[in-house]
């Protein structure tokens, strides 16, 4: 999947039909968004998007969210480092981060040890991907499989989900 470029939270919410109709389920259309990038929604779970104006939208909400490569085990989450300042939203905001790591929540991390179910550590100034088995791409059933949270709020762009074609 190609990714869409300069990616981020807005462009994702700015995709919806920004009227708040909860027809989803959902209070509003930027919870929406929300549960969008952590897997617990779908783009065709919103069912104004599927009325004919929004189409644009929604084919562009599909190639980012249709999953690819889910379940496989090539999964590569790419940090890139000369783009990476540290800033620690990744380790913040990961799901699995924030449910096993609560000190992650407060930001005293400490640098080492890490917990073991820990994805993301910043060492020396830069993120580290620790334990990409407990990723939820990975670990989560259903919908939570297409997370990619730590890719849409990283404020430089660092961080890239990836799929390698097994052999
Ligand atoms: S159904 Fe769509 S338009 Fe309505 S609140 Fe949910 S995301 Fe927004
Ligand atoms: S959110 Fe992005 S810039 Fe911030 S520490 Fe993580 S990878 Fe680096
Ligand atoms: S895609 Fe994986 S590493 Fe990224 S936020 Fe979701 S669970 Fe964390």
């Amino acid at each position: 999947m190609e990714r869409m470029s300069q990616l981020n939270f807005m462009d994702i919410y700015k995709l919806l039909p920004k009227t708040n109709c909860k027809e989803c389920d959902l209070p509003t259309c930027m919870a929406f968004a929300l549960a969008l990038v952590k897997g617990e929604k779908q783009p065709k779970d919103c069912p104004p998007l599927l009325e004919p104006k929004y189409k644009q939208s929604l084919d562009k909400l599909n190639e980012l969210f249709e999953g690819v490569g889910v379940g496989g085990k090539d999964l590569h989450i790419d940090i890139d480092t000369e783009k990476c300042d540290g800033c620690g939203v990744c380790v913040i905001i990961c799901p699995v981060n924030a449910r096993y790591c609560p000190n992650s929540l407060s930001g005293k991390l400490p640098d080492f040890p890490p917990n073991e179910y820990q994805l993301f550590q910043i060492k020396n100034g830069k993120s580290e991907l620790l334990n990409l088995e407990y990723c939820r791409r990975l670990e989560a059933e259903g919908r939570e499989r297409e997370c990619r949270v730590c890719e849409v709020y990283c404020p430089r762009d660092a961080i890239e989900i990836k799929y390698y074609t097994a052999k």
